[in-house]
Formats: structure tokens, sequence, C-alpha cells
């Protein structure tokens, strides 16, 4: 007769893992989504062996209190929703829970952590069991470190890309959520040697400096449009400054960095005929809408997202972008007629 038996809680955390946590710059994106819900203003990671070795996320955001460190790496344990409703009205980056759980699962994770008013802990966990917890003396917020991602998992270790691709990986998504952030000052270090550092201010135009280069961000024409549901800000090139990959247009939805071709088709539409074939502009697009017309619960690794009133939003930001770079001819041929 067939038995059947419910998994060990580490066992399906694992396979679960598999989900959420594909390589390193997965969790490099799960700890700094993890600090910038937390409030921080200062995220910094540094990683070794491409992220293989050793990964450290440390913020100076709220810091976990010292009696819920069990369930921040609990499976679908979370801070940031309670009930259906909340399901629906998600305002923060992570609401699954997931992350920590799945993190801990497939490495050797060490916490850091203090919360305002507590005595600071230190813990660790292995392959998804907790090894130690004990008083520390630490700063306010959290630091994680992550040691031997996969080391349990090799099947996962044989799938990953070149050291080369996969810091390419990580760097991309620290620049998408800069730029989905410029109040954060996020410092990036590959065994020590600074990759990124944005200035943090809040200033859009600063962090693309810091990201893409000053020559390229001081020609960027900002954006600033909306209607009755959506308010789009951000900054775009002229269609003379453009690459030959679509890798840099932004899509940032409420912070979110997402993948959405029908946004980007918008985006290319409002250049009209003015780009080369294959070439593309460089462009962030932050768009802000009510929580309630987004669905966020799509994907583990919210990349999609579901959106109320795709195609009215397509038309704003394909009418913005068209008028913006109107506007900038008229100027720019009115300027060379003094
Ligand atoms: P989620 O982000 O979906 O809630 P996670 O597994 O990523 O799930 O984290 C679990 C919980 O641990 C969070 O809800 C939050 O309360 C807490 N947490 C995780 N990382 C941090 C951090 N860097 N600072 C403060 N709290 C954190
Ligand atoms: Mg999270």
């Amino acid at each position: 007769m067939v038995q059947i038996s419910e998994l060990p809680v580490n066992l399906a955390n694992q396979i679960a893992a598999g989900e959420v946590i594909e390589r390193p710059a997965s969790v490099v994106k799960e700890l700094v989504e993890n600090a910038i819900d937390a409030g921080s203003k200062q995220i910094q990671i540094d990683f070794v062996d491409a992220g293989l070795k050793k990964i450290t996320v440390q913020d100076n955001g709220s810091g976990i209190p010292s009696d819920q460190l069990d369930l921040a790496f609990t499976r679908h344990a979370t801070s940031k929703i309670k009930n259906e409703r909340d399901l629906f009205n998600v305002g923060t980056l992570g609401f699954r829970g997931e992350a920590l759980a799945s993190i801990a699962a497939v490495s050797h994770v060490e916490i850091l952590t203090d919360s305002a008013g507590q005595v600071g802990q230190r813990a660790e966990f292995s392959a998804g069991v907790k090894q130690l917890q004990e008083k520390a003396g630490a700063a306010v917020g959290t630091r994680i470190t992550v040691r031997d991602l996969f080391y349990n998992t090799p099947a996962r270790l044989k799938y990953l890309r070149s050291p080369r691709t996969e810091i390419m990986k990580i760097v991309d998504i620290i620049n998408r959520l800069a730029l989905g952030y410029p109040h954060i000052a996020f410092t990036l270090k590959n065994e020590g040697r600074i990759l990124l550092k944005t200035v943090g201010n809040g200033n859009l135009k600063q962090t693309a400096a810091n990201i893409y280069g000053r020559n390229i961000a001081e020609k960027m024409i900002s954006l600033d449009d909306a209607d009755q549901d959506f308010e789009i800000t951000g900054l775009i090139s002229k269609p003379e400054i453009t690459r030959s990959t679509r890798n840099f247009i932004s899509i940032l939805l409420n912070g979110r960095y997402i993948n959405n071709f029908q946004i980007v088709k918008a985006v290319l539409a409002g250049y009209g005929n003015n780009l080369t074939d294959k070439h593309y502009p460089f462009a962030i697009i932050k768009i802000k809408v009510d929580p309630l017309l987004v669905d966020v619960n799509v994907h583990p690794t919210k990349r999609e997202v579901r959106l109320s009133k795709e195609t009215q939003l397509c038309r704003l930001i394909t009418k913005t972008i068209s008028q913006k770079l109107m506007l900038s001819d008229v100027q720019a041929s009115g300027s060379g007629n003094l």
C-alpha cells in the first residue's frame, strides 16, 4: 500500500527555495528588498566568488525583535500582510514570507540584528536549522551573511552560468533597485572593491549618473505626467543615445522592478520612428498606482505582475514620452537659432 507522508519542514523549504532562489542574484534581491521594506537609508552589499562563497547585506533599518528571529526564518511568516484584504493591497516589496526560509534552506546564514530598545542578537542557521542564537552588540539594523550558497543542492550549482554572468546579474538587480529608491544610499562591492555607490539624496538624475555615468544622465529628459489612475515620473534618453539591448529600460511599478513587455513596447512607441533598428534608449519609468489595481501574487519572484488598466497606462506612457521628445526637439532647434 502507498504511504503518503508530510515532508519534514527543512525538506519542504528546500523544495520551495528552488522557486525563489535561482542564483546568487536572487539572494541579493531578496535581502535588499527586505532592507528596503525595513525603512533603511543605507544598504551595503558585498559578495565573494560571484556570491557563491559569501553574500553580505548590511542595512540600518528597523531590525528584527529578538523574540521574532525564528519566525523571520519560518516559511509563510511575514510582518507585511495579515489577511486576504492586505494581499490585494500590497505596499511593500515582500509579503510572501518565503525568502529567509528559502535562503536558509540552501546555505549557511548568519544574522546580526538589533531593533531599537532591544539587545542585539546573533544567530546562525544551516540547511534551515537554527544552530545558535546569542546576545551580541550591534548597531540598529540588520546584517545577514549567506555562505556557501547551494552547498546542499549540487544540481543548482551546475545550472549556474559563468561567474562573470552571475556578477552581472547581481549588478543589474542593484542598479534597478537603486533607481527605484534614489533616497537610499547603496554600496555594492565585489570582494571589497566598489562596483556601485549611489548618493541616496533622493535625486533620480544623480542616481542615474552614479549608474550610467554623468555623460548619459545629464542628457536625460525628466518625465512627469498623470491621469486619474497613474502617475508617471522618470528619465528618458534622447533617441541619439541608445544601446543595442533593452536592458537599459527599467520599469518600476510602485518601487518594484518588473518585467513587462507591453510597457516596454509603449516606451519604444513614444520614440516613434526616431530609433534606429535594434537600438534602444535609456529609460527609467516610475509608475505610481493604487496597489488595488495591481496583482503582485502571480509569480514567486514577483517580477511579473498583473495590472488592471494596462492599456490605459501604456497609452499614457507613449503619449508623455512622445510629447517630451517633441518639446526637447523644439527647444534644441530654438536654442540653435539664437
Ligand atoms: P517577506 O519579506 O515576504 O515578509 P522574508 O522571508 O523575506 O519575507 O522575511 C520575513 C520577515 O523577516 C519580514 O516580514 C520582516 O519582518 C523580517 N525581516 C527580514 N529581513 C529584515 C531586515 N533586513 N530588517 C528588518 N526585518 C527584516
Ligand atoms: Mg522578503
